[in-house]
């Protein structure tokens, strides 16, 4: 199809303009191919959770089918609440600080739209989930990319944040456990942060939607640092952990102020949620967290092995303490993550997305989705060794 440009089109200058993510274009090859085994996909391979889904079913049952209030059931947003509190710390009043969304994707979007002015910018730090970038540029913002390094595991440092702000600065954006790193922060690291944020009054977009999914210590939910959380806006779901994707069901938490602006922006352009998808996450909320446990464990018995094949095929990879990636540097191979990528799908049919997708300092990495069987997992290492060993 014939690219729009700025020019040709009818379509706004924002949108012509707006580059195709670079993960579609793997998928899409990947698809038309037989035999591809897939570690590019960004979603769980457990479908979600029994007891969650009968839950839904029996609301249907019961005829629960029309709206939910704008801002979601309330008893959903008392159970988050609950939920924050007990595990990290966090508390939001549950008429005026929380909001259910269409999946997290919608609370970043109303997130920067309500808080954004023509030519804000927005400090996105990188390598980072591929929406927040055409978000920004859609609400009008300016996204200036924080590339964070390898060498310091890609967590945000002082420095890199000093250096990026200046005075037409309005909000950070960052994701952790991240996507596509694994990477996590712990609360010494954020706190060499926050006096930056306050001296330069930023706000915080904290994108947690892998909070759960953490291996090694617990998540530090930015909102619980000293100060922070009136500053914050706290996204989250039920994608991941929860293992509900194609629910599209997230929530987004803030103060009356900015999340009584979100809601103007929610009411007009959803109404509410899915009501059969908040009658899951009620139940997910109130008794699943069984269920999310033992998800988790499989994922650090996958994340154990494949750190340790990668290591053994002769890719450095960084040990991921959350989510469901690991980020392994292919620079030892001489080729780029693109070709990289391209040339393993091409002659071993295994499917990975090349870490420039991601953000400049992705460059030399691929992101390889772990949210996949041990059996699997196995097979694409063997073919991912064979193809290493051909290159050297
Ligand atoms: N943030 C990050 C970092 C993600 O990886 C994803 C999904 N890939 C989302 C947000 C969007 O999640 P949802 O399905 O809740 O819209």
């Amino acid at each position: 199809m014939k690219q729009a440009t700025a020019t040709n089109t009818r379509l706004a200058k924002t949108v012509a303009e707006l580059k195709p993510s670079g993960i579609r274009r793997f998928f899409d090859l990947a698809a038309s191919m037989e035999g591809v085994i897939s570690l590019g996909v960004g979603e769980p391979d457990f479908v979600t959770p029994w007891r969650f889904r009968e839950a839904s079913i029996s609301s249907l049952e019961r005829g629960h089918t029309a709206y939910t209030s704008n801002a979601g059931l309330l008893e959903l947003r008392r159970e988050i609440n609950n939920y924050l509190e007990t595990r990290y710390q966090v508390s939001y009043h549950p008429e005026t600080e929380i909001l259910i969304t269409v999946g997290a994707s919608e609370a970043i979007d109303i997130a920067l739209r309500a808080v954004l002015n023509p030519g804000d910018e927005v400090l996105i730090v990188e390598p980072c989930y591929v929406s927040y970038e055409p978000i920004v540029r859609l609400a009008g913002g300016v996204p200036v990319f924080l590339t964070t390094k390898a060498e310091n595991s890609f967590k945000l440092t002082p420095e890199e944040l000093s250096a990026k702000i200046t005075s037409r600065t309005k909000a950070v954006i960052f994701c952790y456990p991240n996507n596509p790193t694994g990477s996590t922060m712990s609360k010494e690291e954020w706190l060499k942060i926050t006096p930056i944020l306050e001296k330069h009054d930023l706000l915080v977009i904290s994108d947690e939607i892998y909070a759960e999914l953490t291996y090694d210590s617990s998540h530090y939910s930015f909102a619980a640092l000293p100060g922070m959380k009136d500053r914050t806006i706290l996204i989250s779901g039920f994608s991941k952990a929860f293992a509900m994707t194609g629910w599209r069901l997230g929530y987004v938490c803030a103060s009356p102020d900015l999340l009584a602006g979100m809601l103007k922006i929610h009411q007009y352009t959803m109404l509410c949620a899915p009501t059969m998808a908040q009658m899951a996450a009620l139940e997910a909320m109130k008794n699943g967290q069984g269920e999310v446990d033992r998800m988790v464990e499989s994922y650090r018995q996958r994340r154990n092995y494949i750190v340790h094949a990668f290591k053994q095929v002769g890719l450095a990879c960084h040990e991921p303490e959350g989510a469901f990636y690991a980020f392994p540097s292919v620079k030892s191979t001489g080729l780029t993550a693109a070709d990289f990528a391209e040339q393993l799908l091409m002659e071993e049919k295994v499917a990975v997305v090349p870490g420039d997708v991601f953000g400049e300092s992705g460059y030399g990495h691929i992101r390889c989705s772990y949210a996949t069987s041990l059996e699997q997992l196995e097979r694409a290492m063997e073919r991912i060794g064979r193809f290493v060993s051909r290159l050297s």
